[in-house]
């Protein structure tokens, strides 16, 4: 079967979660099977030259860090404001009720490093954006951002002009 299907036959739509209007897609059985899990990192590391792979928390991370192992790069977590222990760059962004603040670590990259940032989902691509302007600031260049799923009719990709978006799948 192809890699569409092995993905859309394992993630499960949740409706009202987090809160009531939204259809939640949930990854935990496409994880939870290893075919397919393996299937994914591969498609996700796909043929990048990178030195570091970026992970957004949380779910991003699940996938980042074999992604970065299976192209022998290294990992950066990006996260949510306050859990990195070091000094850090932050990026805030507006979300449908208020606003989120994720960060890096300052000393996360080499200059002109290259990165490749690594999400499950991209929705309105507010997460991605803030993703991409952190890593530049802290001196790297941005490869691409490589995602499992797109909802496309939130057009996250719209907002994301100058940097190439690789989705697996498009809902
Ligand atoms: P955005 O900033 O609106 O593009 O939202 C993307 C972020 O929210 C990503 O870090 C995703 O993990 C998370 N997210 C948004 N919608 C979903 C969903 O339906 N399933 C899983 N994660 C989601």
């Amino acid at each position: 079967t192809d890699l569409t299907s092995l993905i859309l036959d394992r993630i499960r739509d949740v409706p009202d979660y987090p809160q009531p209007g939204v259809l939640f897609k949930d990854i935990t059985p496409l994880l939870a099977d290893p075919v397919a899990f393996a299937a994914v990192v591969d498609a996700l590391a796909g043929t990048y030259r990178v030195d570091k792979i970026v992970g957004i928390e949380a779910r991003g991370f699940i996938l980042a860090a074999p992604v970065a192992h299976r192209a022998g790069a290294g990992f950066v977590p990006v996260r949510k404001k306050g859990k990195l222990p070091s000094e850090t760059l932050e990026a805030s962004y507006d979300l449908e009720y208020g606003s989120a603040t994720i960060e890096v670590h300052r000393d996360a990259f080499h200059p002109g490093e290259r990165v490749l940032i690594v999400d499950d989902v991209l929705a309105t691509g507010g997460t991605a954006q803030a993703a991409v302007e952190l890593v530049r600031r802290a001196g790297a260049d941005v490869v691409a951002i490589a995602v499992l799923m797109e909802l496309g009719f939130l057009k996250g990709r719209d907002r994301l002009v100058d940097v190439e978006v690789h989705s697996l799948v498009v809902v």
